[in-house]
């Protein structure tokens, strides 16, 4: 396995990655960093969770010179979460050695963009219609942005922004170096990289290795009319940590929403008919972890990058194979694992066969507790017993899920609480892990057994300033 390092990125990158807790390249990083540094250009098929941010993200920040202000790099993404998304990795990426990145996307007040970009934004992260407004308006100069990337590119295909995607890229030096990432390639993006990608190097990440083998994927034959009945029970079996339930339209995703709410769930819907002010509320209630449920349309849920998502429901069968693995990418991110339910409907099966075929993996019949036959090593279990821990089981034995008050806000790393952690409880690292980190809050895993005793040793612990407090999750306060 090559390492960060041998793939030629910088010290300070390679720190920016120890403190975002990347050990390891994964294989869209490991194949796209070489070529991209050595200028090259590169189409790379990877879907979002493949780890494709950093592919690019990574060789762009080495690209940039930090002693010139102007916009030397630009990113353009087909909708406004993926830009946002994109944004928060390429700062924390460059964060140590000072690159500037601004964001610009629609629905946001086009003159605080402005502001932001005489200011500075030696990368430039962007959705294809605000970007072009901002060039018309000569708010963005792109004379010398010689590193492009498209992110994406089949989404902005099919929403339509191709044209504009090409104006950009005429605005831009031909002596530029190009990325084009895409999940799939169709006939007019073959014919865009073919006009704007000079020898590229193509790069491709099997589906299977992308998202699905971390994922355990499932079925369940259902009726049109028990279909709502059967989610409430299957996320009652599930208790996910987080779940994203997709529905085909904006109705259908509208009516689940309110079943699962009168059934007292916490849930939320997120789909194109809704505000964009009222869309980001929703995206940062689920986001921060404090609503376990979102129901959402493919467009709505589009990149979405949460990784505390540890399930993925498929209220109606996805239209394509393609919007399966889009939508399964949700779960079982690098390194972690998730499952996906699929409710097909008896005539559908042809459908499910045909995902089936794509993916190159059988789903198992789901039934409460179910696993697949290649149910991954690292598998979280289903969680059960005392409703008020939130315990986990495995062959080690019982794990018990705490909360800490204390997160990315307060400059918390995943290094931070397990050093912590250890040295206050004397245990070993092994005995600390699933460690996640949202913006005020964390969470971590520990053996049950030892549960209480490291809650008194750790409790006013002090990190970076900040004195720690655990407790069991769900624990009544
Ligand atoms: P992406 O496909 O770029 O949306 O990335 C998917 C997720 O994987 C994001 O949460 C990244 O922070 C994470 N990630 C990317 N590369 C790595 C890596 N080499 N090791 C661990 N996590 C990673």
């Amino acid at each position: 396995m090559t390492s960060f390092a041998e793939l030629g990125l910088s010290e300070t990158t390679l720190q920016a990655l120890r403190d975002v807790g990347y050990t390891e390249p994964s294989p869209i990083q490991e194949q796209t960093i070489p070529p991209l540094l050595e200028g090259r250009d590169i189409i790379g098929q990877a879907q979002t969770g493949s780890g494709k941010t950093a592919a690019f993200g990574l060789p762009l920040i080495e690209y940039i010179d930090p002693e010139i202000k102007d916009c030397q790099g630009i990113v353009l993404t087909p909708t406004r979460e993926l830009c946002i998304q994109v944004t928060q990795a390429l700062r924390a990426y460059g964060e140590s050695k000072g690159v500037d990145v601004v964001a610009v996307f629609g629905g946001a007040p086009i003159r605080t963009q402005q502001a932001q970009l005489r200011a500075g934004g030696q990368i430039v992260v962007g959705t294809v219609g605000r970007v072009l407004d901002l060039i018309t308006r000569a708010s963005l100069i792109l004379h010398d942005c010689r590193f492009v990337v498209l992110d994406e590119a089949d989404e902005m295909l099919d929403l339509g922004f191709l044209e504009d995607v090409e104006k950009i890229l005429s605005r831009t030096p031909s002596g530029r170096q190009t990325a084009l990432f895409s999940a799939t390639m169709p006939p007019p993006i073959r014919k865009l990289a073919d006009r704007y990608l000079y020898e590229p190097e193509v790069i491709q990440v099997k589906a299977k290795t992308l998202t699905v083998d971390t994922v355990e994927q499932f079925q369940i034959e259902v009726g049109q009319k028990d279909k709502a009945p059967k989610l409430v029970e299957v996320l009652a079996a599930e208790k996910p940590t987080q779940a994203i339930v997709f529905a085909r339209t904006k109705i259908r995703c509208d009516q689940l929403f309110r079943t699962l709410r009168d059934k007292g769930m916490n849930v939320r819907a997120l789909h194109g008919d809704m505000s964009q002010g009222s869309r980001d509320g929703v995206m940062l209630a689920f986001k921060g972890g404090r609503v376990p449920i979102l129901v959402a349309t493919d467009v709505a849920a589009r990149g979405l990058d949460i990784s505390s998502v540890t399930h993925v429901v498929n209220f109606d069968v996805p239209i394509s194979p393609d919007v399966y693995v889009h939508r399964i990418g949700r779960t079982g991110r690098v390194g972690r694992s998730g499952r996906a339910i699929t409710f097909v409907e008896p005539k559908q099966q042809s459908e499910l066969a045909a995902i089936e075929k794509h993916t190159g993996v059988t789903m198992t019949l789901w039934a409460p507790g179910a696993k697949t036959a290649a149910a991954p090593v690292h598998e979280k279990p289903h969680r059960h017993e005392k409703p008020h821990v939130d315990k986990s089981v495995d062959q080690e034995g019982p794990w018990a899920k705490l909360i800490v008050a204390a997160g990315k806000a307060e400059g918390i790393k995943p290094a931070d609480l397990v050093k912590v952690v250890t040295s206050a409880a004397g245990i070993g690292g092994e005995a600390v892990r699933d460690v996640k980190i949202f913006e005020r809050f964390s969470f971590l895993s520990v053996p049950e057994g030892d549960s209480k005793r490291i809650i008194e040793a750790v409790s006013g612990a002090d990190v970076k300033g900040t004195k720690l407090t655990l407790e069991p999750v769900g624990a009544e306060s």
